[in-house]
Protein backbone atom coordinates (compact mmCIF):
# COMPACT_ATOMS: atom_id res chain seq x y z
CA UNK A 1 0.00 0.00 0.00
CA UNK A 2 0.68 3.80 -0.62
CA UNK A 3 -0.91 6.70 0.59
CA UNK A 4 1.20 9.44 -0.32
CA UNK A 5 0.72 12.89 0.90
CA UNK A 6 -1.02 14.07 -2.23
CA UNK A 7 -2.28 13.11 -5.18
CA UNK A 8 -1.36 15.56 -8.45
CA UNK A 9 -1.82 13.14 -10.86
CA UNK A 10 -5.58 12.34 -9.90
CA UNK A 11 -6.34 16.10 -10.12
CA UNK A 12 -5.59 16.67 -13.31
CA UNK A 13 -6.71 13.25 -14.90
CA UNK A 14 -10.37 14.36 -13.90
CA UNK A 15 -9.58 17.79 -15.89
CA UNK A 16 -7.33 16.86 -18.51
CA UNK A 17 -9.11 17.63 -21.42
CA UNK A 18 -9.40 21.34 -20.09
CA UNK A 19 -6.02 21.58 -19.65
CA UNK A 20 -4.86 19.81 -22.15
CA UNK A 21 -6.80 21.65 -25.14
CA UNK A 22 -5.76 24.69 -23.22
CA UNK A 23 -2.00 24.38 -23.46
CA UNK A 24 -1.97 23.24 -26.75
CA UNK A 25 -3.79 26.58 -27.37
CA UNK A 26 -0.48 28.29 -25.62
CA UNK A 27 1.51 26.32 -27.90
CA UNK A 28 -0.18 27.33 -31.14
CA UNK A 29 -0.33 30.60 -30.33
CA UNK A 30 3.55 31.03 -29.15
CA UNK A 31 2.56 33.62 -27.04
CA UNK A 32 4.71 32.07 -23.80
CA UNK A 33 5.61 35.77 -22.11
CA UNK A 34 3.02 38.51 -21.81
CA UNK A 35 0.21 36.34 -23.26
CA UNK A 36 -3.58 36.50 -23.16
CA UNK A 37 -3.77 33.61 -20.86
CA UNK A 38 -2.07 36.03 -18.19
CA UNK A 39 -4.03 39.21 -18.37
CA UNK A 40 -7.41 36.73 -18.47
CA UNK A 41 -6.22 34.62 -15.22
CA UNK A 42 -5.64 37.87 -13.97
CA UNK A 43 -8.70 39.35 -13.71
CA UNK A 44 -10.52 36.30 -12.88
CA UNK A 45 -8.48 35.97 -9.94
CA UNK A 46 -9.54 39.14 -9.24
CA UNK A 47 -13.36 39.29 -9.85
CA UNK A 48 -12.58 36.21 -7.59
CA UNK A 49 -11.30 37.35 -4.58
CA UNK A 50 -13.02 40.49 -5.26
CA UNK A 51 -9.84 42.87 -5.66
CA UNK A 52 -9.72 45.96 -6.79
CA UNK A 53 -6.33 44.69 -8.54
CA UNK A 54 -4.36 41.18 -8.70
CA UNK A 55 -0.60 41.09 -10.26
CA UNK A 56 0.97 37.89 -11.42
CA UNK A 57 4.53 37.52 -10.60
CA UNK A 58 7.11 34.51 -10.83
CA UNK A 59 6.63 32.91 -7.52
CA UNK A 60 5.34 33.30 -3.73
CA UNK A 61 8.68 33.75 -2.44
CA UNK A 62 8.78 37.02 -5.15
CA UNK A 63 5.60 37.94 -4.35
CA UNK A 64 6.84 38.88 -0.83
CA UNK A 65 9.80 40.63 -2.43
CA UNK A 66 8.15 42.79 -4.45
CA UNK A 67 5.68 43.60 -1.88
CA UNK A 68 8.66 45.28 0.59
CA UNK A 69 10.22 46.57 -2.53
CA UNK A 70 7.20 48.14 -3.70
CA UNK A 71 6.59 49.82 -0.33
CA UNK A 72 9.96 50.99 -0.32
CA UNK A 73 11.21 49.15 2.74
CA UNK A 74 14.56 50.40 3.60
CA UNK A 75 17.43 48.25 5.07
CA UNK A 76 17.72 48.36 8.96
CA UNK A 77 13.63 48.60 8.98
CA UNK A 78 12.08 46.06 10.88
CA UNK A 79 9.45 43.62 9.90
CA UNK A 80 7.80 41.37 12.24
CA UNK A 81 7.20 38.10 10.95
CA UNK A 82 5.73 34.78 12.80
CA UNK A 83 8.89 32.20 13.99
CA UNK A 84 6.29 29.22 12.99
CA UNK A 85 6.02 29.19 9.65
CA UNK A 86 8.15 28.53 6.04
CA UNK A 87 11.15 30.25 5.49
CA UNK A 88 10.01 32.00 2.65
CA UNK A 89 8.32 34.83 4.79
CA UNK A 90 11.69 35.62 6.57
CA UNK A 91 13.94 35.07 3.71
CA UNK A 92 13.35 38.26 1.64
CA UNK A 93 13.10 40.41 4.43
CA UNK A 94 16.83 39.29 5.12
CA UNK A 95 17.40 39.30 1.43
CA UNK A 96 16.71 42.98 1.52
CA UNK A 97 18.77 43.67 4.18
CA UNK A 98 15.55 44.77 6.42
CA UNK A 99 15.31 43.18 9.83
CA UNK A 100 12.92 40.04 10.64
CA UNK A 101 11.64 40.55 13.89
CA UNK A 102 10.46 37.26 15.06
CA UNK A 103 7.06 36.72 17.11
CA UNK A 104 5.59 33.68 18.76
CA UNK A 105 2.42 31.69 17.30
CA UNK A 106 -0.36 31.18 18.97
CA UNK A 107 -0.94 26.96 19.52
CA UNK A 108 -4.43 26.55 18.26
CA UNK A 109 -4.41 28.21 15.36
CA UNK A 110 -0.71 27.91 14.44
CA UNK A 111 -0.98 31.60 13.49
CA UNK A 112 1.04 35.18 14.83
CA UNK A 113 0.03 35.87 18.58
CA UNK A 114 -1.40 38.94 18.43
CA UNK A 115 -1.25 39.70 22.01
CA UNK A 116 2.70 39.51 21.15
CA UNK A 117 2.61 41.81 18.71
CA UNK A 118 3.40 45.39 20.23
CA UNK A 119 5.90 44.57 22.68
CA UNK A 120 8.16 43.65 19.42
CA UNK A 121 7.46 46.79 17.94
CA UNK A 122 10.24 49.34 17.82
CA UNK A 123 10.61 52.64 15.90
CA UNK A 124 12.21 50.98 13.16
CA UNK A 125 9.29 48.86 12.76
CA UNK A 126 7.65 49.47 8.90
CA UNK A 127 5.65 45.95 8.61
CA UNK A 128 3.94 42.92 9.76
CA UNK A 129 3.47 39.92 7.84
CA UNK A 130 0.92 37.96 9.01
CA UNK A 131 0.77 34.14 7.35
CA UNK A 132 -2.55 32.59 7.30
CA UNK A 133 -0.73 29.02 7.65
CA UNK A 134 -1.94 25.68 6.97
CA UNK A 135 -5.25 27.07 5.42
CA UNK A 136 -6.53 29.61 7.72
CA UNK A 137 -6.54 33.08 8.93
CA UNK A 138 -4.36 34.80 11.62
CA UNK A 139 -6.35 37.27 13.21
CA UNK A 140 -6.62 39.91 10.33
CA UNK A 141 -9.03 42.61 12.30
CA UNK A 142 -6.72 42.72 15.39
CA UNK A 143 -3.66 43.04 13.44
CA UNK A 144 -4.64 45.67 10.93
CA UNK A 145 -6.20 47.62 14.35
CA UNK A 146 -2.37 47.61 15.77
CA UNK A 147 -1.07 48.16 12.40
CA UNK A 148 -3.22 51.15 11.80
CA UNK A 149 -2.46 52.69 15.65
CA UNK A 150 1.43 52.09 14.94
CA UNK A 151 1.25 53.39 11.36
CA UNK A 152 2.80 49.86 9.95
CA UNK A 153 1.89 48.08 6.32
CA UNK A 154 0.53 45.07 6.86
CA UNK A 155 1.73 42.17 3.98
CA UNK A 156 -0.47 38.86 4.27
CA UNK A 157 1.68 36.19 2.90
CA UNK A 158 -1.38 33.93 1.55
CA UNK A 159 0.32 31.31 0.29
CA UNK A 160 -1.81 28.73 2.02
CA UNK A 161 -4.86 29.88 2.55
CA UNK A 162 -6.32 31.01 -1.11
CA UNK A 163 -10.19 30.97 -1.19
CA UNK A 164 -10.38 31.52 2.66
CA UNK A 165 -12.29 34.11 4.23
CA UNK A 166 -12.18 36.49 6.84
CA UNK A 167 -15.44 37.55 9.17
CA UNK A 168 -14.61 41.06 11.17
CA UNK A 169 -16.85 41.82 13.88
CA UNK A 170 -19.28 43.84 11.94
CA UNK A 171 -20.17 41.19 9.71
CA UNK A 172 -17.93 42.36 6.76
CA UNK A 173 -16.22 39.37 4.58
CA UNK A 174 -13.21 39.38 3.16
CA UNK A 175 -10.83 37.11 1.28
CA UNK A 176 -7.27 36.66 2.55
CA UNK A 177 -5.00 38.60 0.61
CA UNK A 178 -7.49 41.16 0.34
CA UNK A 179 -7.41 42.94 4.18
CA UNK A 180 -3.74 44.04 4.51
CA UNK A 181 -1.86 46.77 2.24
CA UNK A 182 -0.64 44.18 -0.11
CA UNK A 183 -1.31 40.44 0.19
CA UNK A 184 1.00 37.62 -1.87
CA UNK A 185 0.13 33.98 -2.96
CA UNK A 186 2.30 31.51 -4.32
CA UNK A 187 0.94 28.68 -7.26
CA UNK A 188 3.22 26.18 -6.23
CA UNK A 189 2.32 22.64 -7.56
CA UNK A 190 1.23 21.67 -3.82
CA UNK A 191 -0.69 24.92 -3.07
CA UNK A 192 -4.53 24.93 -2.99
CA UNK A 193 -4.44 26.93 -6.28
CA UNK A 194 -1.23 25.18 -7.84
CA UNK A 195 -0.15 25.42 -11.38
CA UNK A 196 1.98 23.13 -13.23
CA UNK A 197 5.11 24.84 -12.57
CA UNK A 198 5.94 27.87 -10.65
CA UNK A 199 3.87 30.84 -10.19
CA UNK A 200 3.05 33.66 -7.27
CA UNK A 201 0.69 36.72 -7.04
CA UNK A 202 -0.02 39.98 -5.47
CA UNK A 203 -3.56 41.71 -4.36
CA UNK A 204 -3.71 45.24 -3.31
CA UNK A 205 -6.39 47.75 -3.62
CA UNK A 206 -4.77 51.15 -3.74
CA UNK A 207 -4.07 52.41 -7.08
CA UNK A 208 -0.95 54.02 -6.96
CA UNK A 209 1.10 50.54 -5.35
CA UNK A 210 -0.56 48.61 -7.93
CA UNK A 211 1.50 50.55 -10.40
CA UNK A 212 4.56 50.56 -8.65
CA UNK A 213 3.83 46.24 -7.77
CA UNK A 214 3.43 45.94 -11.83
CA UNK A 215 6.92 48.27 -12.11
CA UNK A 216 9.12 46.53 -9.77
CA UNK A 217 7.84 43.11 -11.55
CA UNK A 218 8.81 44.65 -14.82
CA UNK A 219 12.56 45.96 -14.49
CA UNK A 220 11.11 49.17 -12.64
CA UNK A 221 9.93 50.43 -15.58
CA UNK A 222 6.68 52.20 -16.77
CA UNK A 223 7.63 52.93 -20.51
CA UNK A 224 9.18 49.86 -21.89
CA UNK A 225 13.12 50.59 -21.96
CA UNK A 226 12.79 53.78 -19.71
CA UNK A 227 13.32 52.42 -15.90
CA UNK A 228 12.38 54.52 -13.18
CA UNK A 229 13.42 52.32 -10.19
CA UNK A 230 15.33 49.22 -9.31
CA UNK A 231 13.11 45.91 -10.27
CA UNK A 232 13.54 42.82 -10.64
CA UNK A 233 12.37 40.35 -13.83
CA UNK A 234 9.27 38.33 -12.40
CA UNK A 235 6.50 36.80 -14.49
CA UNK A 236 3.73 34.19 -14.53
CA UNK A 237 4.36 32.46 -17.94
CA UNK A 238 1.58 32.01 -20.18
CA UNK A 239 1.47 27.88 -19.87
CA UNK A 240 1.20 28.07 -15.92
CA UNK A 241 -1.77 31.12 -16.48
CA UNK A 242 -3.31 28.80 -18.76
CA UNK A 243 -3.74 26.11 -16.27
CA UNK A 244 -4.58 28.26 -13.60
CA UNK A 245 -7.26 30.04 -15.42
CA UNK A 246 -8.94 26.66 -15.79
CA UNK A 247 -8.18 25.43 -12.09
CA UNK A 248 -9.39 28.60 -10.73
CA UNK A 249 -12.99 27.44 -11.44
CA UNK A 250 -12.67 24.57 -9.25
CA UNK A 251 -11.03 26.21 -6.52
CA UNK A 252 -14.04 26.38 -4.63
CA UNK A 253 -14.89 22.49 -5.07
CA UNK A 254 -11.32 22.23 -4.40
CA UNK A 255 -11.82 23.90 -0.81
CA UNK A 256 -14.64 22.08 -0.17
CA UNK A 257 -13.09 18.42 -0.60
CA UNK A 258 -10.15 19.35 1.73
CA UNK A 259 -12.82 20.98 4.12
CA UNK A 260 -14.32 17.49 3.83
CA UNK A 261 -11.50 15.70 4.51
CA UNK A 262 -10.60 17.14 7.53
CA UNK A 263 -14.06 17.00 8.58
CA UNK A 264 -13.25 13.39 8.61
CA UNK A 265 -9.79 13.31 10.12
CA UNK A 266 -11.24 14.89 13.03
CA UNK A 267 -14.02 12.32 13.76
CA UNK A 268 -12.11 9.08 12.91
CA UNK A 269 -9.21 10.94 15.22
CA UNK A 270 -11.13 11.80 18.29
CA UNK A 271 -10.89 11.03 21.49
CA UNK A 272 -6.85 9.58 21.24
CA UNK A 273 -5.59 11.44 24.27
CA UNK A 274 -1.45 11.86 22.59
CA UNK A 275 -3.18 13.69 19.92
CA UNK A 276 -4.39 17.43 19.42
CA UNK A 277 -6.33 18.26 16.80
CA UNK A 278 -6.21 21.56 14.69
CA UNK A 279 -8.90 24.32 15.32
CA UNK A 280 -10.79 26.19 13.27
CA UNK A 281 -11.42 29.32 14.26
CA UNK A 282 -14.25 31.62 14.17
CA UNK A 283 -13.68 34.45 12.41
CA UNK A 284 -12.28 32.35 9.59
CA UNK A 285 -13.50 29.56 7.15
CA UNK A 286 -10.62 27.32 6.77
CA UNK A 287 -9.36 25.69 3.07
CA UNK A 288 -7.03 22.79 4.95
CA UNK A 289 -3.79 23.76 3.01
CA UNK A 290 -2.50 20.82 5.36
CA UNK A 291 -3.95 18.67 8.16
CA UNK A 292 -1.80 19.27 11.34
CA UNK A 293 -2.13 17.31 14.43
CA UNK A 294 0.47 17.48 17.36
CA UNK A 295 1.19 14.47 18.86
CA UNK A 296 2.93 15.03 22.17
CA UNK A 297 5.28 12.02 22.58
CA UNK A 298 6.62 9.37 20.58
CA UNK A 299 6.19 11.63 17.24
CA UNK A 300 9.05 9.66 15.61
CA UNK A 301 7.86 6.55 16.23
CA UNK A 302 4.43 7.47 14.99
CA UNK A 303 6.03 8.40 12.19
CA UNK A 304 8.08 5.41 11.19
CA UNK A 305 5.49 2.97 12.00
CA UNK A 306 2.88 4.74 9.54
CA UNK A 307 5.72 4.60 6.87
CA UNK A 308 5.78 1.13 6.95
CA UNK A 309 2.55 0.97 6.57
CA UNK A 310 2.81 2.71 3.23
CA UNK A 311 1.38 5.61 4.71
CA UNK A 312 3.27 9.48 4.34
CA UNK A 313 3.41 12.35 6.50
CA UNK A 314 5.06 15.31 6.93
CA UNK A 315 6.81 17.73 9.27
CA UNK A 316 5.91 21.25 8.37
CA UNK A 317 7.75 22.86 10.05
CA UNK A 318 10.73 21.05 11.86
CA UNK A 319 12.59 24.09 13.36
CA UNK A 320 11.30 27.43 14.03
CA UNK A 321 13.16 30.09 12.31
CA UNK A 322 15.06 31.45 15.47
CA UNK A 323 16.83 28.67 15.60
CA UNK A 324 17.42 28.53 11.64
CA UNK A 325 21.21 29.31 11.13
CA UNK A 326 20.61 31.81 8.05
CA UNK A 327 18.71 33.97 10.59
CA UNK A 328 20.62 33.76 13.64
CA UNK A 329 22.36 36.48 13.35
CA UNK A 330 20.43 38.88 11.14
CA UNK A 331 17.09 38.59 13.36
CA UNK A 332 15.76 39.57 16.35
CA UNK A 333 13.36 38.15 18.99
CA UNK A 334 10.51 40.04 19.48
CA UNK A 335 9.30 37.92 22.20
CA UNK A 336 9.28 34.44 23.85
CA UNK A 337 8.72 31.88 21.29
CA UNK A 338 7.72 29.01 23.08
CA UNK A 339 5.08 28.27 20.73
CA UNK A 340 7.02 27.88 17.72
CA UNK A 341 9.58 25.56 19.86
CA UNK A 342 7.22 23.23 21.04
CA UNK A 343 5.09 22.96 17.61
CA UNK A 344 8.42 22.54 15.97
CA UNK A 345 8.92 19.44 17.80
CA UNK A 346 4.88 18.08 18.30
CA UNK A 347 3.51 18.92 14.46
CA UNK A 348 2.76 15.84 11.91
CA UNK A 349 0.72 16.90 9.20
CA UNK A 350 -1.36 14.19 7.38
CA UNK A 351 -2.53 13.11 3.82
CA UNK A 352 -4.71 16.00 2.44
CA UNK A 353 -5.92 16.65 -1.25
CA UNK A 354 -8.67 16.88 -3.47
CA UNK A 355 -8.95 13.16 -3.94
CA UNK A 356 -8.77 11.99 -0.66
CA UNK A 357 -11.40 9.22 0.11
CA UNK A 358 -13.21 8.31 3.16
CA UNK A 359 -11.78 5.01 2.97
CA UNK A 360 -8.27 6.03 2.69
CA UNK A 361 -8.87 8.27 6.08
CA UNK A 362 -10.21 4.98 7.63
CA UNK A 363 -6.95 3.37 7.08
CA UNK A 364 -4.95 6.23 7.80
CA UNK A 365 -7.04 7.00 10.96
CA UNK A 366 -6.83 3.20 12.08
CA UNK A 367 -3.11 2.97 11.81
CA UNK A 368 -2.66 5.76 14.07
CA UNK A 369 -4.94 4.65 16.77
CA UNK A 370 -3.50 1.33 16.44
CA UNK A 371 -0.27 2.66 16.94
CA UNK A 372 -1.14 4.55 20.38
CA UNK A 373 -2.74 1.49 21.63
CA UNK A 374 0.79 -0.53 21.63
CA UNK A 375 2.28 2.10 22.50
C1 LIG B 1 5.02 28.23 -0.45
C2 LIG B 1 5.16 29.37 0.45
C3 LIG B 1 5.88 30.52 0.09
C4 LIG B 1 6.73 30.60 -1.15
O1 LIG B 1 6.11 30.32 -2.34
P1 LIG B 1 7.00 29.83 -3.61
O2 LIG B 1 6.04 29.95 -4.74
O3 LIG B 1 7.44 28.44 -3.34
O4 LIG B 1 8.14 30.78 -3.75
C5 LIG B 1 5.90 31.58 0.97
N1 LIG B 1 5.27 31.52 2.15
C6 LIG B 1 4.58 30.44 2.54
C7 LIG B 1 3.88 30.45 3.86
C8 LIG B 1 4.51 29.32 1.72
O5 LIG B 1 3.84 28.24 2.12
Amino acid sequence: MNIPMLDLKGQYKRIKNEIDTAIHNVLDNTNFINGPDVHRFESNLAKYLDSRYVIACANGTDALQIAMMALKLQPGDEVIVPSFTYAATAEVVGLLGLVPVLVDVDKFSFNIKVEDIESAISERTKAIVPVHLFGQAADMERIMEIASRYNLYVIEDNAQALGAKYTFSDGTVKHLGTIGHIGCTSFFPTKNLGCYGDGGAIFTQDPALAERVRMVTDHGQRVKYYHDIIGCNSRLDTLQAAVLDIKLKYLDEYSASRYGAAQIYKELLEGINEITLPQEMTYSTHVYHQFTIQVSEKREELREYLASKGISSMIYYPMSLNNQKAFSSISRVGTSLKNSEMLASTVVSLPMHTELTPQVQKIICEEIKFFFSEN
